[in-house]
């Protein structure tokens, strides 16, 4: 999903430029059916005499592929219909789902629940500051969600799913122990079980998780099955550069070692001298999504790949496949669900193994995430105190 900052200039009529501290999210509905009535045209529409002379202004506005920010968000817009002081107008941010014919109205609503959710977060507030623009002045908007059955509690839903979903960084120390890695394999792929060492050998180089790497490579080779295009003597553990087009041999490494990657006439994807390079360009490739850094001092490049990769776009394992990516890029296209699976279907069961070392390891690590929770909240509740007392 594409955000696009399009701002109203500074001293028009419906940029007033109040300052907000927000405590609402005001929800709307363009009310604009007609066919090309999508968040770039409304945009236009906010830079018009007509939208300043009214005045009228709001934050940011949904469509089905993008959405596009008219207002900084500690700015107020004239939204709310309920006057110069009213706390619509002056205390929330307000977001417009688009409802042209020629746009895909359930997936600007994904997109408006998946955004509003990513602003509860930004601005530190909870689900229970959504509010329908009808709140403000009794004008039956948003509409499309008021008029269906069940719409508003349903797009609600959404975006409480959205916000309380839990996301995995992939740059950090690893939750599963390389004996639960290692008994993975060994119950899945015993001729691979080796694999495990390999990655967590390497992966820590980079600050990657080998738990997280050797999961996606579970994921992409069917636990070195291999039943896709790769075959497995190309060492090639997360289909780099298979596009699904064979290669004509002439496929450019932009920088990767010649002397241990290559590609060959009729092959998918790039090949790789051994394992173990095989393993560091996967973490590498990683990397690239993960971190905007440079590589490590001192490592060579092996992935094909890296140069073009948008650096930094998936920090977390869940936003590999591009339909759950913020900016709409990723690992995998569209690759709905790719992330999340790599999660829940691959890395939670290397969690749910029972190898000796385990439980400690998790208990410590699951202890440092709560203490860091607890000290957040300490942190939040020492704040509400200040302005409550
Ligand atoms: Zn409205």
């Amino acid at each position: 999903m594409q955000v696009i900052e399009d701002f109203i200039r500074q001293g028009r009529k419906n940029r007033p430029g109040y300052k907000v501290r927000a405590r609402y999210i005001t929800i709307h509905d363009t009310a604009n059916p007609n066919r090309g009535a999508d968040a770039l045209a409304h945009a236009r529409y906010l830079h018009s005499d007509s939208a300043a002379d009214r005045p009228i202004s709001w934050h940011l506005t949904v469509d089905d592929r993008r959405v596009v920010q008219h207002l900084p968000l500690d700015e107020n817009g004239w939204h709310a219909g309920d006057g110069r002081d009213g706390a619509g107008n002056r205390q929330s941010i307000g977001v417009e789902i688009c409802e042209n014919a020629d746009g895909d109205r359930a997936r600007a609503e994904r997109n408006a629940a998946r955004l509003v959710a990513r602003l509860l977060k930004e601005l530190n507030l909870g689900p229970d500051a959504v509010v329908q623009h009808s709140q403000w002045n009794g004008k039956n908007c948003p509409r499309v969600l008021r008029s269906r059955p069940g719409g508003w509690e349903s797009f609600l839903d959404a975006v409480r799913s959205y916000w309380m979903e839990r996301l995995t960084p992939i740059m950090a120390d690893p939750v599963a122990t390389l004996d639960q890695a290692r008994e993975l394999l060994r119950q899945r792929a015993p001729d691979w079980v080796l694999m495990a060492d390999l990655y967590w050998s390497v992966a820590p180089k980079y600050r990657v998780r080998p738990d997280i790497a050797l999961a996606q490579a579970c994921k992409e080779t069917g636990y070195f099955r291999f039943g896709g295009l790769v075959q497995p003597w190309q060492n090639n553990f997360a289909g780099i550069a298979a596009t699904g087009v064979p290669s004509d041999g002439k496929t450019p490494l932009r920088g990767a070692d010649p002397s241990k990657v290559r590609v060959e006439r009729g092959v998918h994807g790039a090949i790789f001298v051994d394992r173990a390079t095989g393993v560091e360009a996967h973490v590498q490739h990683l990397y690239a999504y993960a971190t905007t850094d440079p590589l490590p001092a001192g490592t060579i490049l092996y992935s094909p790949r890296f140069a073009l990769v948008r650096r930094g776009s998936a920090p977390y394992v869940e936003w590999l496949g591009a339909a759950e990516n913020p900016a709409g890029v990723g690992w995998a296209w569209p690759g709905y669900d790719y992330g999340k699976s790599i999660v829940r279907d691959y890395l939670e069961l290397m969690l749910a193994i029972d190898a000796p070392s385990v439980s400690a390891f998790v208990l410590a690590s699951d202890y440092a995430r709560v203490v860091e929770e607890l000290r957040v909240a300490q942190d939040k509740l020492r704040r509400i105190s200040e302005i409550v007392g």
